[in-house]
C-alpha cells in the first residue's frame, strides 16, 4: 500500500523535524522537557509523579539521546 508509505514516511520526517527542535532548545521530545509524561497526568496522578521513560525524568535532550540511543 503505497499510502501507508507516504503516511509513515511522513510521520517520520514530522518526528524527525520534532527531534531536531527539541535538539536545538535542549529538551527531550518525547515530554517537551516537562520531566514527565503528560499523559499520565490526570485528576490522580497527584499522588505521584510519573516520570518521562524517554529522558528518566530530567527533561534534558542529553538524557534522552543516550537512552534512545542517539548521537547530540
Ligand atoms: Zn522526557
Amino acid at each position: 500500500m503505497r499510502l501507508f508509505n507516504v503516511l509513515f514516511e511522513w510521520k517520520a520526517a514530522l518526528y524527525e523535524k520534532k527531534i531536531a527542535k527539541m535538539q536545538a532548545q535542549g529538551k527531550c521530545p518525547d515530554c517537551n522537557g516537562i520531566g514527565a509524561n503528560p499523559l499520565i497526568m490526570h485528576e490522580f496522578a497527584y499522588i505521584d509523579r510519573y516520570d518521562c521513560p524517554g529522558c528518566n525524568g530530567s527533561g534534558l535532550f542529553s538524557d534522552w539521546a543516550k537512552v534512545n540511543g542517539r548521537h547530540s
